[in-house]
């Protein structure tokens, strides 16, 4: 079955007080929301992690918004994936724009982070997406298949199948520019046909494929109603509770 999904990525913001207000707002919206065709994922700060946890219940889960790509060892600054599994983390975001674009994490390096994540039993919330002018010269297609095919077809469908795609073209993070929900629909059904025919229909009909790209409050619903779309990774949006809710029950 394949599930929906809507992840808040809070990126570099929020007090450690704030989030876990932030985190108690978001909770207790999806309690009073009743029962939810979505699974619902809040993205904090590393430091935040623990503690934000514990101010959510089962039906709001925790994701960190990267992990190391190495196991462990001298890495200073960094997080690895085992210590996410070690404090209850279910989730990981890898390869967001912001951490290929400020950072150069490469697709390879890309795929060494969801092969730990994978290894370690978490799940990866996997980033791709082309830049602005890659759509303009129409290549976009390519990009993001080039993408998935370097950072996640070493996977077997067994592994590939915990994996959930987040489609964000870079053009649209932060910009408050929206694709369109035709341009969204257009790349996930091919994401979907690429692993269709790498895997197989089976896997390709259950993997969640969300979008994320200035996704808010008031252009969820039309974005959700598209048959590949599978939910939202949100950024801006889901740093105010009501707004999150409202892309929530966009469902
Ligand atoms: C993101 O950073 O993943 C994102 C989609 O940001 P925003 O919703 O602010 O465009």
């Amino acid at each position: 079955m394949r599930k929906y999904m809507v992840a808040g990525n809070w990126k570099m913001n929020k007090s450690l007080a704030e989030g876990i207000q932030l985190a108690k707002e978001v909770d207790a919206a999806v309690e009073a929301a009743g029962k939810l065709l979505c699974e619902v994922v809040i993205a904090p700060a590393f430091l935040h992690l623990s503690e934000v946890s514990k101010a959510v219940g089962a039906k709001v889960s925790v994701s960190a918004q990267n992990c190391a790509a190495e196991a462990s060892g001298a890495y200073t600054g960094e997080v690895s994936a085992a210590m996410l599994q070690s404090a209850g983390i279910p989730y990981v975001i890898i390869g967001h724009s912001e951490r290929r674009t400020y950072y150069g994490e490469t697709d390879a390096i890309l795929a060494k982070k969801a092969e730990l994540a994978l290894a370690n039993g978490l799940k990866p919330i996997f980033c791709i997406g082309e830049e602005l002018s890659q759509r303009d010269s129409g290549k976009y297609l390519d990009v993001v298949k080039g993408q998935i095919e370097n950072g996640l077809f070493r996977f077997s469908a067994d592994e590939f199948s915990k994996i959930v795609i987040a489609y964000e073209p870079v053009w649209a993070i932060g910009t408050g520019r929206t694709a369109t929900s035709e341009q969204a629909q257009e790349v996930h059904a091919f994401i979907r046909k690429t692993v269709a025919d790498k895997y197989g229909s089976a896997v390709a009909d259950n993997v969640t494929i969300l979008y994320g790209g200035s996704c808010n409050e008031n252009n969820a619903k039309e974005l959700f109603a598209r048959p590949d779309i599978d939910g939202g990774l949100i950024g801006g949006a889901s740093l105010v509770a009501d707004k999150f809710i409202r892309i929530v029950t966009a469902f």
